[in-house]
């Protein structure tokens, strides 16, 4: 089965390429198709997001599509940057980098480090038929940053149970038990349910 991947990020490409691919799946990114889509994501939720970019790409290609809308979300800043984390602190234009460094400002004296990664998956049919799952992996977030591997808020989350960031653990410690790779999990096993392969 061929799924195309609304997104633009390179990171959550390779995740969806390395978990879905050995399931057999096939992700095309709407990049590779040419397609240059740039949803505006007005919904106030991870699902009503996702929701947006896979049915821009549905509407588009005609084809199954699937979206993730993901983010951190930190207890002590009662659940910011959550929906808004692409755009937190200077917005879009800003890197990874300095997203993650304003959020260490932000968390500069604050005790409480608790923090939750969560992803919502959508995936949307040419019939009509629709798929929405959703995965969270706890944590905390560090004091400094730390490794180089994924991309985003990698280097300052720690999931619960690791004293590294996933940063340090790398991408395949990572897709065992990131919000992605459970959110991705729970998509294939929908999948196989509905006797598609
Ligand atoms: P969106 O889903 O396109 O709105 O973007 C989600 C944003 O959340 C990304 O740009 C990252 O900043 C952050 N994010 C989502 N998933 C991850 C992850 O697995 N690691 C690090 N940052 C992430």
């Amino acid at each position: 089965m061929k799924l195309i991947l609304a997104t633009g990020n390179k990171g959550k490409l390779r995740e969806f390429k390395e978990i879905l691919e050995p399931l057999g799946y096939e992700i095309l990114s709407q990049g590779e198709l040419g397609l240059d889509l740039d949803v505006e994501e007005t919904g106030e939720t991870f699902e009503e997001n996702a929701f947006l970019k896979a049915d821009a790409v549905l509407q588009a290609t005609g084809h199954a599509a699937v979206a993730d809308d993901s983010g951190l979300c930190v207890e002590a800043l009662g659940g910011a940057p959550g929906v808004h984390s692409a755009r937190y602190g200077g917005g879009k234009a800003w890197t990874d980098k300095q997203k993650y460094e304003y959020l260490l400002e932000q968390m500069e004296g604050v005790a409480d480090r608790r923090a939750k990664f969560v992803s919502c998956i959508v995936c949307l049919f040419p019939n009509g038929e629709r798929i929405a799952v959703r995965g969270e992996c706890p944590g905390r977030i560090l004091d400094a940053p730390a490794g180089d591997a994924g991309f985003g808020y990698d280097p300052v989350f720690a999931p619960e149970g690791y004293d590294a960031s996933f940063g340090q653990l790398g991408q395949e410690v990572k897709n065992t038990l990131s919000h992605r790779a459970r959110a991705l999990a729970a998509l294939a096993e929908r999948l196989k349910e509905r006797g598609i392969c």
